[in-house]
């Protein structure tokens, strides 16, 4: 059970629910941070008052200290601020909760400050995977899941005495807004439709993600590195309720499932209290108002993001990053009306072939060639 934390991405839906979260088991908050919404930021500051914060814009951070002058928290700016924040010697663990690749830096600063992470933010694994592991494994820092699937399999994982068991790990996906679409009808669909998601709340990245299913690919990355499992053991199945969060299966056919009310606030929870479990306000399910879950195969013709992924993924850590940053520029794209929705996964391939064998010496190289990945998308349209 942590009693302190630092919270990456404070006002975003993660970063809202995991304080909703803190105020419940009354977990003191170290440091916020986030990048431009500076008037939830300021009340977030007055409410938890904690003796830091920072924000990744500059001009906002002026800003923002200028506004809370009569409060005691200091506040910090930029990646620099980040990685101070990420590495308080007040905090047992740090929430990481920004969305994006911008999130590996201050993610590996709280690493080697030797804090526990509760990882949300997927994409710093997809790029950085087998560094971020290595260096908590040196440092003998945990990483506890956030992401509901992962949250889902590292609770079921707690039953497995010994990794030769397991079979399978199974990521369950919800199908997202456009399930049993085909193609011809995903032509023209509009931003409004794609961020129309059936079961969760999420960030306007992320539920373009659930609608493309490259949440589902990145998602099968993620817990490639997280619990160290090869490619041909991570499989995809589409489940629309999201009552099954994720489950694994051992050689003897048995399987092991988690299930629970759909909330976020549920894996946020775990991570805090591990190995404990405390009431964070969720509501028990109740099965009879779900007499009916199914099942079904993905659709990986109309949806090709989940092999595109795979794919990327059996290449290595370079063609993983070029497949985020162009996933990310693409999405950009999209909700800004530049690019339909089917050229986000369109977009993504191109950058696959383009970028062939791209190589990555050391971690510090990753941020450049997403730099270059997204001017080569930009340059697309
Ligand atoms: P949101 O878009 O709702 O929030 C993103 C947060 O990150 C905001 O606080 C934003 O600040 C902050 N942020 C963005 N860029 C920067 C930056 N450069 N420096 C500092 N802060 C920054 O995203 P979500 O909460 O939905 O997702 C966050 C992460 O969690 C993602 O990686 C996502 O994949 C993962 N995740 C989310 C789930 C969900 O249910 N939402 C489920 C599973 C995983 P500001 O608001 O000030 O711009
Ligand atoms: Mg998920």
């Amino acid at each position: 059970m942590k009693n302190s934390i630092c919270v990456l991405g404070s006002t975003g839906s993660i970063g809202t629910q995991t304080l909703e979260v803190a105020r419940k088991l009354k977990t003191k908050i170290t440091a916020l941070a986030a990048n431009k919404n500076i008037s939830l930021l300021e009340n977030q500051i007055r409410e938890f008052k904690p003796p830091f914060a920072a924000v990744y814009d500059e001009n906002l951070a002026k800003k923002l200290k200028e506004n809370i002058k009569d409060t005691d928290t200091k506040i910090l700016s930029g990646m620099n601020g980040l990685c101070e924040v990420a590495s308080l010697e007040s905090s047992e663990m740090v929430v990481t909760a920004v969305s994006g690749m911008i999130g590996l830096k201050p993610t590996i600063c709280a690493i080697n400050a030797k804090k526990d992470i509760a990882l949300a933010n997927k994409e710093t694994l997809v790029v950085g995977g087998e560094f971020v592991m290595q260096e908590a494994k040196k440092n003998g820092v945990s990483i506890f899941p956030v992401d509901s699937e992962h949250s889902a399999i590292f609770q079921c994982l707690q039953s497995c005495k010994d990794k030769e068991d397991l079979k399978k790990l199974i990521l369950t996906a919800s199908g997202g807004p456009f399930f049993g679409k085909t193609k011809d009808e995903l032509k023209n669909v509009t931003i409004k439709d794609a961020l129309n998601h059936p079961n969760w709340k999420m960030g306007a990245k992320i539920t373009i993600d659930s609608a493309t299913m490259m949440n589902k690919g990145l998602e099968i990355i993620e817990a490639m590195h997280l619990f160290d499992t090869p490619l041909d053991k991570i499989d995809v199945i589409i489940h629309p309720q999201s009552v099954v969060h994720s489950m694994i299966e051992y050689v003897d056919g048995c399987i092991i499932a988690q299930m629970g009310t759909p909330s976020m606030k549920a894996p946020i929870a775990c991570a805090i209290t591990y190995p404990h479990r405390q009431n964070s306000g969720i509501e028990s399910l109740d099965f009879t108002k779900y007499s009916n879950l199914s099942f079904y195969k993905p659709d990986d013709e109309t949806f090709e993001a989940i092999n595109i992924c795979r794919k990327a993924a059996s290449l290595g850590g370079a063609a993983t990053t070029v497949l985020n940053a162009a996933n990310e520029e693409a999405v950009s794209l999209f909700l800004n009306e530049k690019i339909k929705f089917l050229e986000i996964t369109e977009l993504v391939k191109k950058a696959l072939d383009n970028f062939k064998n791209p190589e990555i010496l050391n971690p510090e190289d990753i941020p450049e060639l997403g730099r270059k990945t997204r001017e080569f998308i930009s340059k697309q349209v």
